[in-house]
């Protein structure tokens, strides 16, 4: 998991054109019953909406770094926009920020239908948002948000472990729901996925810290492509090339 640097959003997509209309279609019926996902135009895969979330990604889970076909991507809301797993029925979801830019992210399905569903714990639950008008910034959420900070800061991995487990730096416990139970860093299939790309990792350190000039001059040119934000696995390449010393 890395920081997801995005630039502007475009203009005029079918979000903005149509978010405060679908809003105050929402924002009614919130008040006589309970929402489900149905009930939301799904404005968010629009192609010119979902493009830009899908490149600005490069194609990658915002959780686990895996590159996945744009149909194989879901559109994912950070907070869950029908319901609140938390929370139970007395939460509508944070459905006023169904159409906003800053709570849509790309992620693979394992992430998203299997680990993230409608979780979204808080360290303080008596600080949820219910409605449009809370503060979000009042709220404390274990998931690491990665378009607002540094997700490497607070996960690193265990090279002892066959399967290359993510892991809270520090225990801290942000880093541990993270990892492995809001999303599927930690997933079997995913670990293995991280594996056979640790085997390419050790080519390359070795021949960094062990080759001749010219093979030393080609580690770095594959170094620079591992370690680069397009690339699958960039924050764990990060971490293995700078405990190796090749960084
Ligand atoms: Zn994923």
């Amino acid at each position: 998991m890395i920081k997801i640097e995005r630039g502007r959003p475009p203009k005029n997509t079918a979000i903005d054109k149509r978010r405060e209309k679908e809003l105050r279609k929402i924002r009614k019926l919130a008040k006589s019953r309970e929402l489900k996902s149905g009930d939301f135009e799904n404005l968010w895969s629009n192609p010119k909406v979902k493009d830009f979330l899908y490149e600005s990604q490069h194609g990658k889970c915002c959780y686990c770094e895996r590159k996945r076909d744009k149909r194989e991507s879901d559109v994912e809301h950070f907070r869950p926009k029908a319901e609140v797993k938390e929370a139970g029925e007395d939460h509508q979801g944070y459905w006023w920020l169904a159409y906003s830019w800053e709570n849509l992210l790309i992620a693979c399905k394992t992430c998203n239908q299997e680990y993230k569903k409608s979780k979204f714990p808080l360290k303080d639950e008596g600080k949820r948002a219910y409605t449009e008008d809370c503060d979000l910034g009042e709220e404390e959420p274990f998931l690491i948000n990665p378009l607002e900070e540094n997700p490497e800061l607070l996960i690193d991995y265990d090279l002892r472990e066959t399967r290359l487990m993510a892991k809270a730096i520090g225990r801290c416990e942000r880093g541990e729901k993270t990892v492995n139970e809001l999303t599927g860093i930690n997933d079997r299939r995913v670990m293995e996925e991280r594996a056979d790309k640790l085997k390419d990792y050790r080519i390359c350190a070795y021949l960094k810290n062990n080759g001749s000039d010219e093979l030393k001059l080609e580690a770095d040119d594959r170094l620079r492509e591992y370690v680069s934000p397009s690339s699958e696995f960039s924050g764990f390449a990060r971490f293995y090339f700078q405990k190796e010393g090749c960084l």
